[in-house]
């Protein structure tokens, strides 16, 4: 059998071609439309001001995946919330829900698994498994809004996986995500962090987005961070603050940097003073995360004390410089912790689509 498509992935424009193709009238694209990402249908059955011959003409190839709740943990610390969704094909990914003074905010998944192999990280240690597609990204927040009540006004796209390396559904998600038809969530509420993938950072500056960078930097040295990044082989930092420049001055927006603290790895005072030297003269923000320890992994957060001589010396060297929350630390907080909990304690498969794979 000929596998359905997603309703729920698919952009405003092609759903008006797919309806006139049916001979209906175009304002039925911006119902249907309107139904899925404005109201959060979850069927066709739902749109009840559709007839039922078009949702019976859609249906014969279209259908809207369903994004599972499998599970959630809630923080007794802050009330964040760890879900993890199953996906119509069987496959697990996880979300976060957080509750900041500023609004709500949803923490989105980009892929399966993760390919770029950062050594502290548990959402790459299996690999790879697919690329999610924007309806999947959005389903995670329509999920959590089901489940919350809440009305998400932040998104960041720092769950398992590199936006980068899912790029075309990325930047679909997230023109779909802050679409007035939809959500209209404002692209300077949504951040898209990534470990550094050059040509496609210069080629998002050149999207005339609004939305806010980050980049995860984590050392101050190419040396230092090929330890802990694999990408950092194939980009120098010299060619990731290029291209944070180029989307600086393509885009106006005031970029972040993520720097997960490791005790006794990137964590002294050369290390913050190398990264103020490297920042030098960039409009930018410097998060400062005391890395969360994953059980397959040997890191081991920075002290107290180390965080915030780090955090001093930048704000000596005139950087901005925020020292994270810990959200969540209760709660399998790291990416990917949970899934991969689940998956090794309930022997639930970790399943392949050969086609990405
Ligand atoms: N692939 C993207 C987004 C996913 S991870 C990226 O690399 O930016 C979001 C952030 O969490 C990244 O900065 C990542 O390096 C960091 N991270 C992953 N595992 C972590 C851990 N165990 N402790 C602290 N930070 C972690």
């Amino acid at each position: 059998m000929e596998e359905k498509a997603d309703l729920r992935a698919i952009e405003y424009g092609e759903l008006e071609s797919i309806v006139t193709g049916l001979l209906e009238k175009k304002f039925r694209a911006s119902q249907i439309y309107g139904w899925i990402h404005g109201k959060q249908a979850e069927s066709l059955d739902a749109m009840t001001n559709v007839p039922g011959g078009l949702k019976e003409a859609l249906s014969k190839d279209y259908e809207i995946f369903t994004v599972k709740k499998d599970r959630v943990q809630e923080s007794a610390l802050d009330g964040t919330r760890k879900y993890l969704f199953e996906l119509h094909d069987g496959n697990l990914i996880e979300s976060v829900f957080m509750r900041y003074e500023h609004g709500d905010s949803v923490c989105v998944s980009t892929q399966v698994g993760c390919r770029m192999g950062c050594k502290f990280c548990a959402s790459t240690i299996d690999g790879l498994v697919r690329n999610l597609t924007a309806g999947e990204m959005l389903g995670q927040i329509y999920g959590i809004m089901k489940d919350t009540g809440s009305r998400i006004s932040n998104v960041v796209m720092m769950g398992s996986g590199e936006p980068l390396d899912n790029y075309d559904e990325s930047l679909k998600f997230i023109r779909m995500l802050t679409d007035e038809r939809g959500l209209n969530i404002s692209q300077r509420n949504v951040t898209l962090s990534t470990c550094g993938i050059v040509p496609r950072i210069r080629e998002l500056a050149d999207e005339e987005l609004t939305i806010t960078l980050a980049i995860s930097l984590h050392a101050c040295s190419d040396e230092k961070r090929r330890e802990l990044m694999p990408v950092a082989n194939k980009y120098s930092l010299d060619e990731i603050i290029g291209a944070c420049r180029y989307y600086f001055d393509r885009t106006g927006r005031r970029l972040t940097f993520e720097y997960s603290l490791v005790n006794g790895v990137n964590d002294n005072d050369d290390d913050a003073r190398g990264l103020a030297m490297l920042l030098r003269g960039l409009n930018c923000h410097v998060n400062l995360i005391p890395v969360n320890p994953v059980r397959e992994r040997n890191y081991a957060q920075s002290t107290k004390q180390a965080v915030l001589a780090f955090k001093n010396k930048l704000e000596k060297n005139h950087i901005n410089v925020t020292i994270r929350r810990e959200m969540g630390r209760d709660i399998d907080g790291a990416c990917g912790q949970l899934r991969r909990r689940v998956i090794s304690a309930e022997g639930r498969i970790l399943r392949k689509d050969t086609k990405d794979a």
